[in-house]
């Protein structure tokens, strides 16, 4: 089973992809947890390149472009594999983060992105993607909370909240374009209101 977590900046993925990874385990499964971008040793190089500030002289086609070649290693060498193997893949952030992020909120046309999109996946697919939604204003705090307490800045830190209200509306056109896919889940609760919801859905959809 292949689940990917969505969702703008300080929603709350990394706390629930932790509790269902728990889980999971508790239930006897085989879990891998992994995120993008990254997920790979040399995804992840790719990733610190990125976001170390190496994008602001790319563009952003070449930008796109190093994130398919980092997601195409991340399957090839640990998404797939796992896959195959019949473990659980939960997976923090995927290819609508760059529908998202790169499409919706940058500069290049849906045409391209589906083009890249369909060669960077080679079929491969998640069977549930939880879109985690809050008011950007809220994740936004709680982002920069979170720095305060000693993470690293992000990359959009900077962006004005209308930058982040168009990536709530493209992860919500996403969602409502796909309903066999993707479900939005209400992020603006408790931690654990959160993952009771994540956890019904799953059973509901995924259980068997
Ligand atoms: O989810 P996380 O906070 O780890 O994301 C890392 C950074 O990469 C964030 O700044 C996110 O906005 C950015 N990102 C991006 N394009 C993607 C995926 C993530 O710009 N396709």
């Amino acid at each position: 089973r292949f689940i990917t977590f969505e969702g703008g900046e300080g929603v709350g993925k990394s706390t629930q992809i932790r509790l269902l990874e728990a889980r999971l385990r508790d239930a006897g499964l085989d879990v891998v947890v992994t995120r993008e971008p990254g997920g790979s040793q040399r995804a992840e190089a790719i990733r610190a390149y990125i976001l170390g500030g190496g994008a602001r002289e790319l563009g952003p086609m070449a930008e796109a472009l190093l994130f398919s070649a980092a997601r195409i290693d991340h399957i090839d060498s640990l998404i797939r594999p796992a896959l195959q193997a019949g473990k659980w893949v939960l997976c923090d952030r995927f290819a609508d983060s760059t529908r998202a992020y790169q499409g919706a909120n940058g500069k290049l046309g849906d045409e391209v992105i589906a083009a890249l999109e369909k060669v960077t996946l080679a079929g491969v697919r998640p069977d549930l993607t939880l879109v985690l939604d809050m008011p950007p204003a809220i994740g936004l705090r709680r982002a920069a909370a979170r720095r305060e307490a000693g993470a690293p800045a992000d990359r959009f830190e900077s962006e004005g909240l209308g930058f982040h209200a168009r990536l709530r509306k493209a992860f919500h056109q996403i969602a409502n374009a796909e309903p066999e896919r993707c479900v939005i889940v209400n992020a603006d609760r408790t931690a654990p209101e959160v993952e009771a919801d994540i956890f019904r859905i799953i059973d509901e959809r995924l259980g068997d």
